[in-house]
């Protein structure tokens, strides 16, 4: 099963998103020239494009998602963290159909061996927009060789048959990480590749920028709600911060592998191309270097197979302090029926995933993280202490008196879990107090008292 949503259509449905919520306003064509903090305020600078006048946005809180080159990074002189490299790559933009040519392999990834064109395919859209991702080797090819004319050589050889396509740009970019030593400079934030660049090996890299904002907002809210005191920003950088550094990591270990893979295959550094074909297909041939080669596609398995262990193998299910709330299949049948109706969001739908029984379909509609609301939190409830519920009163009313809103989901009254009893099991006599961003502040047992979950309530929210 591929569930691949290319970049440009998510950007795209964010910006009708945008566009369609009163609360927001998207203003295209300008960018930031300075940023000053007063002691509850900060005032943006930003440039128009257009007439190059400039005009002053007064916040009190202001978000840098301005990408790996952030300007208000630089302009806060936060220092970023991360190894030196000198390895360049190139990005090759372009367009073509290539379903015929893969037929029933369908993928995101293809491998390409051959030396002109070593490196890698990304299927955004197989029918329509991919990139090919390769090594410069700035010695042997810099900047002037890259000409549209070779990398229309480089993109016929990749695709291998007479496929039309055209090249939509090629632009080089470093093979490194950067982690920003803080996310947070008073009242300013940053999120995404402001505050953490690394390879995509590992597609990681919009993944961590979207959860360091579903992290920030709901805090940032809260503060100007006056519903939380200031500290509860300060979380945001150790809590994220230890994150990208993770993702990071294992990012440029994956891409070591795949240099390792290349470099098993006797091709690097032979200049002749048709030399180099020669060394590939000789040492395919020889099993001693067949072995090197095997053995490096079999490296490639902490990247690609997630079968068993997702994506990083330090991934497990946790029910801890500050993970993320497990999913398991949920439903509302029966008396619980009702219980959908509470949530904001429509079921989802996986009848498109062939592999599933129309049964299955039918089971795959909601998850335990469509429990948690992004503007409340909420306490998920386990069996045993859904019928005694000794606490969960007292609990309310002090969300209540803050202000803040709380949901409480009972498990087998509100909502079941379909065939994972695992959930079940691990909240029975407790349950869990969650974040608005779907992260768990505390695990109840059945000897938390109503106190203790107030005051991690009270301590998480900074009253
Ligand atoms: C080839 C490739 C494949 C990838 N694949 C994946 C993947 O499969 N999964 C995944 O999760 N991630 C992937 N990534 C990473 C992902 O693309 C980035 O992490 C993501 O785009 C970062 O988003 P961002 O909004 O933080 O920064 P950006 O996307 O860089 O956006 C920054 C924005 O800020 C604007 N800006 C810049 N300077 C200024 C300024 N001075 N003033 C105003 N605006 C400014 C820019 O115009 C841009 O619109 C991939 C990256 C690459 C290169």
């Amino acid at each position: 099963m591929i569930h691949n949503i290319p970049q440009p259509v998510l950007e795209e449905e964010f910006t009708k998103l945008v566009e369609q919520d009163s609360n927001m306003i998207l203003r295209k064509g300008f960018s930031i020239h300075a940023v000053r903090q007063g002691e509850n305020e900060v005032v943006a600078t930003v440039k128009e494009a257009r007439s190059g006048n400039f005009h002053d946005i007064i916040a009190r809180h202001l978000i840098a998602c301005d990408g790996h080159k952030s300007k208000v990074r630089e302009i806060l002189n936060i220092p970023s963290e991360g190894e030196a490299s000198n390895q360049v790559m190139m990005t090759i933009h372009f367009n073509a159909n290539l379903r015929p040519v893969v037929g029933e392999r369908v993928g995101m990834l293809f491998w390409i061996m051959d030396p002109l064109a070593v490196g890698v395919i990304i299927g955004y859209d197989l029918s329509g927009t991919q990139v090919h991702i390769s090594q410069m080797d700035i010695s042997k090819r810099p900047l002037e060789w890259w000409t549209e004319e070779m990398c229309r050589a480089i993109i016929r050889t990749a695709i291998g048959q007479d496929v039309p396509f055209d090249i939509l740009s090629f632009r080089p970019w470093i093979f490194r990480r950067q982690i920003a030593t803080t996310f947070q400079k008073g009242n300013v934030f940053l999120a995404g590749d402001a505050a953490h660049s690394f390879p995509p090996t590992g597609g990681l890299g919009l993944n961590c920028g979207l959860a360091d904002v579903h992290n920030l907002a709901y805090k940032v809210a809260l503060v100007h709600q006056n519903a939380a005191g200031p500290s509860i920003l300060s979380t945001y950088t150790s809590e994220r911060r230890s994150i990208a550094d993770v993702y990071s990591k294992q990012s440029v270990k994956n891409g070591k592998q795949i240099l390792a893979l290349v470099q098993s295959l006797n091709t690097e550094g032979v200049e002749d191309i048709t030399q180099a074909r020669q060394n590939l297909t000789e040492a395919l041939k020889n099993p001693k270097q067949r072995q090197k080669v095997d053995q490096e596609i079999e490296g490639q398995k902490e990247h690609f197979d997630n079968s068993k262990r997702l994506l990083m193998p330090h991934i497990t299910v946790q029910f801890s302090r500050g993970a993320r709330v497990p999913h398991a299949w949920i439903s509302f049948t029966g008396s619980n029926r009702q219980g959908a109706s509470k949530l904001r969001q429509k079921p989802i739908d996986v009848s498109y995933v062939t592999e599933l029984t129309a049964v299955q379909v039918n089971r795959c509609q909601w998850s335990t993280l469509d429990l948690c609301n992004p503007n409340a939190f909420t306490l998920i409830l386990g069996e045993q202490e859904s019928r005694e519920n000794p606490r969960t009163s007292k609990v309310q009313t002090r969300f209540q008196t803050i202000n803040i809103q709380l949901n409480v989901w009972r498990l087998g009254i509100d909502f079941d879990v379909v065939d994972q009893p695992w959930f079940a099991s691990e909240i029975h006599r407790g349950g869990l107090l969650v974040r608005p961003d779907q992260h768990i502040i505390m695990r109840i047992s059945h000897s938390t008292s109503r106190d203790k979950i107030i005051s991690f309530l009270d301590s998480h929210i900074g009253i």
